[in-house]
């Protein structure tokens, strides 16, 4: 970028030089729109380089934010589903049957999903 300022500035003093009237106004309105597409193109890479450190911050945010719901998940959530879940045999069939808790101890009678009878008796 700062090189293309510097040719931008050699070219200004070389048509300084220029003595016709004509060439010399022609050359000095490509001069001044050399000049304001540089400022442009300097203020649209400023630009860029502000919305490309934002990106990186928000995905930085993101990933955090991800980590935090994978830790509640994979810590609190998942202790939570195991207490409240509790694998029993049914006692006529013994085939193992993963149950809530709180219908186990809520309910005499469970029908089992294998063999239809109740799985406490
Ligand atoms: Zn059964």
């Amino acid at each position: 970028m700062e090189e293309l300022s510097k040719e931008i500035e050699a070219l200004k003093k070389n048509l300084s030089k220029i003595e016709n009237k004509d060439y010399k106004e022609c050359f000095d309105n490509v001069y001044s729109i050399l000049e304001v597409m540089n400022q442009r193109i300097e203020e649209l890479t400023v630009n860029q380089e502000t919305l490309e450190e934002n990106i990186r911050f928000m995905d930085d945010d993101l990933s955090n934010i991800q980590d935090e719901l994978f830790e509640e998940m994979s810590i609190d959530e998942l202790n939570d589903i195991e207490d409240e879940y509790t694998e029993i045999n049914c006692i006529h069939c013994n085939k193992p049957i993963f149950i809530e808790q709180s219908t186990l101890s809520n309910n005499e009678e469970i029908p089992c999903p294998y063999c239809k009878k109740n799985i406490k008796g």
